[in-house]
């Protein structure tokens, strides 16, 4: 379960270009929900989903997951949490353009300890649930926006996360590819995970459970 309590987030704090992006933001997501996040461009939805990775840090408040509060821990126990508990799918799916798709789902694996052999089988699994294991070997730049997006969830859910997180993960396709890709998120979602997908489509929100609204800063 994650819980927000009261987060305020503030960037350059102390500075004359000071700005508080959010504004006391409180909810709770459980286990196995699939919620959108939407708001106008600008609203913190990034802001918001870079707190919940435990990639950004917030000024006040409590952010729970389950029974570990994130808050002031080093380095090490944050990427601790990311590893186990998050899976990532960044806004423009930030994937190295000049490597493979495998070699793309193989980066978040680089810190484990397992054997090279084993880290491809683990890899070959997320391509596979991806449907995306027959091109396991071409370059991502050869690929379409769909099935980088593909790749990118394969990424995401390699170190097998209970959460996935997803930015605008439908922003740059078409509605034919968007229906496909919020398709396989209902598919992780129908195996346990907890998904969060931000988004400023109603039309993909209304795909989900449960919407939280944000408008400059705070919940509608
Ligand atoms: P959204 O994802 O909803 O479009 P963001 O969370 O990216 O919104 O941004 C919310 C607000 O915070 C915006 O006004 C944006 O300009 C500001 N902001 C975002 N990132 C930074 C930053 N690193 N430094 C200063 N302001 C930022
Ligand atoms: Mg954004």
């Amino acid at each position: 379960m994650l819980t927000l309590k009261n987060i305020h987030k503030i960037y350059n704090k102390g500075k004359a270009n000071e700005f508080e992006a959010l504004k006391g933001i409180d909810f709770k997501i459980d286990d196995g929900e699939l919620v959108a996040i939407i708001g106008k461009s600008g609203a913190g939805k990034s802001t918001l989903l870079h707190i919940l990775a435990c990639i950004d840090s917030y000024e006040s408040g409590e952010y729970h997951i389950d029974d570990t509060l994130v808050k002031k821990l080093n380095e090490r126990k944050l990427a601790d949490i990311r590893n186990r508990k998050i899976g990532m799918v960044m806004q423009d799916f930030a994937l190295v353009e000049d490597f493979s798709c495998i070699e793309n789902v193989l980066l978040p694996l680089d810190f484990s300890h397992k054997k090279g052999a084993d880290k491809k089988e683990i890899a070959m699994k997320a391509l596979k649930a991806v449907e995306m294991d027959s091109m396991a070997k071409k370059p991502v730049s050869k690929l379409s926006g769909g099935q980088k997006q593909r790749v990118a969830i394969a990424r995401a859910i390699v170190n097998k996360p209970s959460i996935i997180l997803a930015d605008e993960p439908t922003g740059a396709l078409d509605t034919k590819t968007s229906a496909e890709i919020m398709k396989l998120f209902h598919t992780l979602n129908n195996q346990g995970k907890t998904i969060i997908i931000v988004t400023h489509d109603l039309e993909i929100a209304k795909q989900c459970d449960r919407i939280i609204e944000i408008s400059d800063g705070k919940i509608v």
